[in-house]
Parts: structure tokens; C-alpha cells; sequence
């Protein structure tokens, strides 16, 4: 249409919101769905967290608030970076949006001109290379497969890296497969950083709560203090305190940086709700002890839905390290034909069909820069979860 904009050729729909979408309207029109799509944990938003917005509501905290986020939460996300990742911010180093998403946007946004690059290990979260070609940039894809555990290694880093480079964007827990990156394996990136000083570091530590067995969580600037000056460390309450809706998400970097942030989000959405701000001050000031029995609830997730999907024929899971979500690869089924007769020809089609003939919502692979594979959020019940592996198993056998 001539009326739509240029920009508009460069992004694509994000693939996590029109599967959940999908899954969501096939429900309501009364067809048996699971919904396996949206990454978001099924936990209601806990009760003290809840009490902290409605006292907020009470009190009259309703209007316009600094555009980058309350003093008192910023405060807090202060003492949540040196509490919990050994990091100094001071509240001007600090921005709170709307969501992780707005986070990243505004960083990009404030940042890249035409030609810039942007480096990001795939599989990666679907909307990371769009937001970059929103804001004029060029995605730059490093491909770590099932064979390296779905983790770059330090020569892929070096040998992506140009005059061109502007950001490298980090993502540990990952999604879309869960992997995180070791101490070691973490130093061994940012030592190559180290070695090209105009190349920042976004990492998303959204997943940071979420971490398995002995998997220890750190992120870039807390592993090499070199890289504090130009490292953005991004992170939110929706993962690990189960508020999605609540749309907070908030980051830490220099102050240019920090300042021009907000100067885009002063044209767009201003302040995040004020509501949501007070809650995330309750989630990050408040007790924190339901997050290790959270933890061991998707641990326990994580183990099912990894053997059970190894049982399902042409399937390979892997076991990942963190996040709520597994990255199966579907290499096996590829080729074959459903009940249905439809030939599975990508993952695109596999998902497809596994909707339309078993049931069961997943993201394709290539939504997230690697085939054949699919992406599973287990962030639900461990009797949704054994009907649909269960479904899934079905499914695999019926392909002939
Ligand atoms: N980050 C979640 C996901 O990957 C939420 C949807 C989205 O914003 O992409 O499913």
C-alpha cells in the first residue's frame, strides 16, 4: 500500500506475538489448544506486589512521572544491580521503560545511524533484528547451533566484528533455546571486546532468575570491569516476578547514553504507567524468597518437557542452562508428510501443522534465525505440559 512507509519493509510482525494471538483466538472460538508460544510464566503477579500497586492507586499516584522512571524505583534498581550483580549505578545511570522492549528500542534508537552494525548471536529473541533495522542499522547474525550448544564462541565474535560494529548484543539465559553462557565462557567474549574499544555491549539479563541446577548468572560488566563505560545491562520484572502486563523494564549504562534514552522516550511514551513503577519497587525492594521455589518449579518444567521431547521421533532437545524455554531441533521430521498430507518442508510448516492437526502452539525456528527447530515456552502447568509433549509425540509418529 503506497500510503505505508518505507521503514514498515524493514520489520516483519514479531512472530512470539502472532503465534500467541493465534493460539489465543483459537481458544476463544472453542478449539482444543495448547498454548505453548508466549514466553511469559503462568504465576499471578505475587500478592505483595499486587498490594503495593493498589496502595499506589489509593495514594494518588496516577499522574505523569519523569519520563525515565520514579526516584524511589530507580533507587532501587540501584541496589538491585549492586546486591545482586556487584555492579555501582548511580540513579542518573538509570532508565526505567515500558517493558524490556522499550529499553532496547530507545538504545537503539538513540544510537544507530544508517550503515551501523549490530551483532547478534542467533538464535536470538525474534524482535532484536527488526528493532535494529527500525532504527536504520544492519543486523549482523552469529550462528551457534545445537553443535556448539547454541553458544558464539570467541572467534565468531572477532571475525564479526568491523570498523562498522556499534553494538554486540548479549542474551544469557537466551531465548529462544536457554542457553547461558559460563563465567569462562563469558570472559573469553569479553576479552575479545576488550580488544575493540567501539564496540558496546547490550546484554538482556531478563532471564536472570531463571537459572537451573549450578548455572551461575553474570553478565558482561560485572565479568570485565573494562567494559562498564559502554555497556547498557538491561533488564525487567516481567520474567521473574511474573508481570508481564505490568510493562517495566529497566537498564543501566552511561549517562550520554542514559540521557538520550530519555530524550526518545520523552517523544513517545513518556513515563511507563506510574502504577506499574510502584509494583516494581515492591518487586525489587521486597522479599525475593519465592523466586527460588519458582525456580525449582521450572526446573522441574524444563526436565519434563526435555525428555519428553527426546522420545518424540525426529526430535532433538537439548537441555538448557536457564529461561523457560526449550529449542528443539526437528531435523528428523523434515521431509515427511502429515495425516493431513501436508509435506514438512521447514519449521514454519511443522508448526503450522502441529496447530492445525495436534493441538499444540510453538514458534518456528526461523523466527529466531535457526532451522529446522521450534521453540517451546514451558511456562505452564506440568499436566498442560505432559499433554502437550504427549501431543507432540503423536504427531511425530503420525509423520510418515
Ligand atoms: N519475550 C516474550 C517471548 O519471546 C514475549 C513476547 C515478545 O515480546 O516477544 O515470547
Amino acid at each position: 500500500m503506497a500510503f505505508l512507509s518505507d521503514t514498515l519493509a524493514r520489520v516483519k510482525p514479531s512472530a512470539t506475538i502472532a503465534v500467541t494471538n493465534k493460539a489465543r483466538e483459537l481458544a476463544a472460538a472453542g478449539k482444543d489448544v495448547i498454548g505453548l508460544g508466549a514466553g511469559e510464566p503462568d504465576f499471578d503477579t505475587p500478592e505483595h506486589i499486587r498490594d503495593a500497586a493498589k496502595r499506589a492507586i489509593d495514594a494518588g499516584k496516577t499522574r505523569y512521572t519523569a519520563v525515565d522512571g520514579i526516584p524511589e524505583l530507580k533507587a532501587a534498581i540501584c541496589a538491585k544491580f549492586l546486591r545482586e550483580n556487584g555492579l555501582t549505578y548511580t540513579p542518573q545511570q538509570v532508565t526505567v521503560g515500558t517493558g524490556g522492549k522499550q529499553i532496547l528500542f530507545n538504545a537503539l534508537i538513540a544510537t544507530l545511524n544508517k550503515g551501523d552494525e549490530v551483532i547478534i548471536p542467533a538464535p536470538y529473541w525474534v524482535s532484536y533484528p527488526d528493532m535494529v533495522q527500525l532504527a536504520g542499522g544492519t543486523p549482523v547474525e552469529v550462528v551457534a547451533g545445537l553443535e556448539n550448544n547454541f553458544r558464539i564462541t570467541p572467534e565468531q565474535l572477532e571475525a564479526a566484528i568491523t570498523p562498522k560494529t556499534k553494538w554486540f548484543i548479549f542474551n544469557s539465559p537466551s531465548n529462544p533455546t536457554g542457553a547461558g553462557y559460563s563465567r569462562a565462557e563469558l570472559k573469553a567474549l569479553t576479552d575479545v571486546l576488550m580488544r575493540h574499544p567501539h564496540v558496546w555491549v547490550m546484554s538482556d539479563d531478563m532471564y536472570e532468575h531463571l537459572v537451573f541446577d549450578d548455572f551461575e548468572f553474570t553478565t558482561p560488566a560485572q565479568i570485565e570491569p573494562g567494559l562498564y563505560d559502554r555497556t547498557l545491562t538491561c533488564n525487567g520484572v516481567s520474567k521473574a516476578y511474573a508481570m508481564t502486563g505490568w510493562r517495566i523494564g529497566y537498564a543501566a549504562g552511561p549517562v550520554a547514553l542514559i540521557k538520550a534514552m530519555a530524550n526518545i522516550q520523552s517523544n513517545s511514551t513518556s513515563n511507563t504507567c506510574s502504577v506499574s513503577q510502584w509494583a516494581a519497587l515492591e518487586a525489587l525492594s521486597g522479599k525475593q524468597d519465592f523466586l527460588a521455589d519458582w525456580r525449582r518449579v521450572f526446573q522441574g518444567r524444563r526436565d519434563l518437557v526435555v525428555s519428553m521431547l527426546n522420545k518424540a521421533t525426529g526430535i532433538t532437545c537439548p537441555k538448557p542452562e536457564g529461561a523457560f524455554y526449550v529449542y528443539p531441533d526437528i531435523s528428523g521430521c523434515i521431509g515427511k508428510a502429515t495425516p493431513a498430507g501436508v509435506v514438512i518442508t521447514n519449521d514454519e510448516v511443522f508448526a503450522t501443522a502441529l496447530l492445525e492437526e495436534a493441538g499444540v502452539a510453538v514458534v518456528f525456528g526461523a523466527a529466531f534465525g535457526l532451522s529446522p527447530n521450534f521453540r517451546v515456552s514451558y511456562a505452564t502447568s506440568d499436566e498442560v505440559l505432559r499433554e502437550a509433549c504427549a501431543r507432540i509425540q503423536r504427531f511425530c509418529a503420525s509423520l510418515v
